[in-house]
C-alpha cells in the first residue's frame, strides 16, 4: 500500500509557499474515527507555524485545526459516532489521558504535553502530525467532537479553534449577564469572542485599531467600540472591564488596557506569545488587584459544551470560503487584517 495515501497542502520550509503534497494517514485502530474533511478554517496559528514564527516547526508542515467533515470509517471499539455522521476535530488529537490535567478534562494543559493536530510528534506513525488542509484525518474518538445539525457546516469550522479559545476564558472567568467584557482585535478569535460573550449575556466592548470595523463589530454584537489608538476614547472606559480577551498576534503594549480593568479585573492574553515590551507596570495591578493571565484553546468536554451552546444559540463564524489553491493569498490578506472574519477552505477544491 502507498504509505503517502492522502493528498494535502503544506509547506517544506518557512519561506516557501504552501503547495500540494502527499502525507501518510494511519489505518483506523479500534478507537479511531476516519473523517473525510469537508471544510477547514484558517487560523493565524496556521500561518505562524507554516512560517516558523514560534520556532519548532518541523517540515513538511500541513496546517489546519478547524476541521469539520463526515465519518468514513470507525474502529471496532468506537461508540461516539458512526459512518455518515458529521464530525469535527480542533487543535488536539491526543494527550497522555493520565495526568492530573487530563483527568480533569484539561487536555490542553496535559502535563506530558498534548499532541497538536499539526506539527506535534505522532505517537502512531512516529512522524509529525498533519492538519486539516488534507483530504482526510484519522483521530482517536476521544478527540472527535459532535457537530450540532442545525448550523451551517462551513461556518462551524472556526468554532473548533477561534470559538473554543475564546469560550474557555469566558467560562473560566465566569462571564455572565452582569459581566463587562472587552475584546482586543477584531479578527478570527476576536469576532468569536464578541459573539460568545454576547451569547452569555455580557456587555461587550471591542478595542480595535481599525475604525472601519466599527459597524461590523456592532452587527456582531459589540455594545461599544473603542479605537485603541485614540487616547480620549481609551480614557472613556477607565476602570470598566471584568475581563479583557486580547487576541492580538504580535507584540504590543498592554499597559493601556490594564487601566481599563475594574478592581479584580483580568487581562487574558490568547494571541501574542513571548516577552512583553514595554514591560508591565505593576502599580495599576497592585492598586486594583488586577491580573494578567494567559489561556490556550480548551479541553475536549469544554469544546463540546461550546459547540452545543452554539447550536442552541445559533452562533457560527462569519466566513469567506476559499479554495485550497488560494491559501497563500489568504495568508497575505490575514497579515493585513483583511479578512471578515475567518477564511474557510472548501476542501472539495483539493480533489481537483
Ligand atoms: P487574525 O484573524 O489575524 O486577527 C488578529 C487581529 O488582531 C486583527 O484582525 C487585528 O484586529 C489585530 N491585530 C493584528 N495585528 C496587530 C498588531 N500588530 N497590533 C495590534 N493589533 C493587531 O488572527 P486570529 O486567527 O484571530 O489569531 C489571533 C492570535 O491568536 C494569533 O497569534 C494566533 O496564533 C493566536 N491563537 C491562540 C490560541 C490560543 O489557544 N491561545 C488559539 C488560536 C489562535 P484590529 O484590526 O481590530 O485591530
Ligand atoms: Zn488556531
Ligand atoms: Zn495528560
Amino acid at each position: 500500500m502507498d504509505a503517502k495515501n492522502t493528498k494535502a497542502f503544506g509547506t517544506v520550509a518557512s519561506d516557501a509557499p504552501l503547495k500540494e503534497i502527499h502525507i501518510q494517514r494511519r489505518e483506523v485502530t479500534p478507537k479511531d474515527i476516519e473523517i473525510e474533511i469537508l471544510y477547514c478554517g484558517v487560523c493565524h496559528s496556521d500561518l505562524h507555524t507554516a512560517r516558523n514564527d514560534w520556532g519548532g516547526s518541523v517540515y513538511p508542515v500541513v496546517p489546519g485545526h478547524e476541521i469539520v467533515g463526515k465519518v468514513t470509517k470507525v474502529g471496532s471499539g468506537v461508540t461516539k459516532l458512526k459512518v455518515g455522521d458529521l464530525a469535527a476535530v480542533g487543535c488536539l488529537v491526543d494527550s497522555c489521558r493520565e495526568c492530573d490535567s487530563c483527568q480533569h478534562d484539561l487536555e490542553q494543559y496535559c502535563l506530558n504535553g498534548f499532541t497538536g493536530t499539526y506539527n506535534s510528534p505522532d505517537k502512531h506513525l512516529h512522524l509529525q502530525t498533519y492538519g486539516g488542509y488534507s483530504e482526510k484525518v484519522v483521530v482517536d474518538e476521544h478527540f472527535v467532537l459532535k457537530v450540532p445539525a442545525n448550523l451551517n457546516l462551513a461556518a462551524v469550522a472556526p468554532l473548533l479553534c477561534a470559538g473554543i479559545t475564546t469560550w474557555s476564558p469566558l467560562r473560566h472567568w465566569n462571564v455572565g449577564k452582569d459581566s463587562k467584557v472587552a475584546v482586543v482585535g477584531l479578527g478570527g478569535l476576536g469576532h468569536m469572542a464578541i459573539k460568545l460573550a454576547k451569547g452569555l449575556g455580557a456587555e461587550v466592548t471591542l478595542f480595535s485599531r481599525t475604525p472601519e470595523k466599527t459597524q461590523d463589530a456592532k452587527e456582531l454584537g459589540a455594545d461599544t467600540v473603542v479605537i485603541s489608538t485614540d487616547a480620549e476614547q481609551m480614557k472613556s472606559v477607565k476602570g470598566k472591564f471584568d475581563l479583557i480577551i486580547d487576541t492580538v498576534p504580535y507584540i504590543h503594549d498592554i499597559n493601556p488596557y490594564i487601566s481599563t480593568l475594574n478592581i479584580n479585573g483580568t487581562h487574558v492574553l490568547v494571541g501574542y506569545l513571548g516577552d512583553l515590551n514595554p514591560m508591565l507596570n505593576s502599580v495599576p495591578m497592585i492598586m486594583g488587584r488586577k491580573s494578567v493571565a494567559g489561556s490556550v484553546i480548551g479541553g475536549i468536554a469544554e469544546t463540546q459544551e461550546m459547540l452545543d451552546f452554539c447550536g442552541k444559540h445559533n452562533i457560527v463564524s462569519e466566513i469567506e470560503i476559499i479554495k485550497m489553491q488560494d491559501i497563500n493569498t489568504a495568508y497575505e490578506r490575514m497579515l493585513k487584517s483583511d479578512v471578515r472574519y475567518r477564511f474557510v477552505i472548501d476542501m472539495a477544491s483539493l480533489k481537483k
